[in-house]
């Protein structure tokens, strides 16, 4: 299937995608993906069932039972499980810690990959994650790398903790993020991968508005006035 009208945004924790997918999302009149709350709400379910150390055979064969549902705006993202909403329930720092290991189970990706392609189907999407132009829609017109210094992603990170009133530290922060990039980029299936024909953006010394100009000039290279801009 040719993925007309996707925008695949991959980079590692904290490079600012969810954030620039939504804002890029909002300005093309699109629909906003965020794949990993898709890992997280298998976390969350599992967590919630009392299976945080359950084996990686039964956390795939959960994420294969389980009725992931999405409704998706341009600048929101809810995830159902079994019709109920998820969404709030997801950033916590135990279910991010048990998302990256359930990302890494093969049959969890395979369940979630026939879903993601389903939205996709769809068209005017814009999509964040890890593997969104390499294995879930390699043929996507449009494919960005965000990536910036591992101490400025952590510096960002930090700030969206402090304001949700979190003490956290930048030590921890860096540790836990870089803890999940190493994870993310050496497991065996889908790893964070940089396309070969991506768009890479290194935002380290670029403002968010910059960052998403620059992506708008891409998009309207791409799609003209499909995009709506
Ligand atoms: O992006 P976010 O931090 O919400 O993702 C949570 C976890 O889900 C990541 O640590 C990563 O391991 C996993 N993930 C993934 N593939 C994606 C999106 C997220 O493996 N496309």
């Amino acid at each position: 299937m040719y993925y007309s009208s996707v925008i695949a945004i991959d980079g590692p924790a904290g490079s600012g995608k969810s954030t620039l997918a939504r804002r890029l999302a909002s300005s093309l009149g699109w629909r906003f993906l965020d794949t990993g709350a898709l890992y997280r709400a298998v976390a969350a379910e599992a967590s919630a069932r009392g299976l945080g150390a359950a084996s990686d055979g039964e956390l795939g064969r959960l994420a294969g039972e389980l009725d992931i549902q999405v409704a998706l705006e341009s600048d929101l993202c809810r995830v159902f499980v079994g019709g109920r909403d998820l969404t709030g329930q997801l950033r916590s720092p135990p279910v991010s810690s048990l998302a990256s290991r359930v990302a890494s189970i093969p049959e969890v990706r395979d369940s979630l990959r026939a879903l993601q392609r389903r939205i996709g189907g769809e068209g005017r999407l814009v999509t964040e994650g890890r593997d969104q132009g390499t294995a879930i829609f390699p043929e996507a017109r449009l494919k960005f790398f965000l990536t910036a210094d591992a101490e400025t992603r952590a510096g960002r990170r930090l700030k969206e903790l402090r304001d949700k009133g979190r003490d956290d530290t930048l030590e921890d922060v860096l540790e836990g993020m870089l803890d999940r990039d190493g994870r993310d980029a050496g497991r065996a299936v889908d790893p964070l991968r940089e396309a070969p024909d991506a768009v890479r953006l290194d935002s380290t010394s670029m403002t968010e508005d910059e960052v998403l100009a620059a992506m708008l000039a891409k998009a309207r290279e791409a799609f003209g006035d499909a995009s709506g801009v």
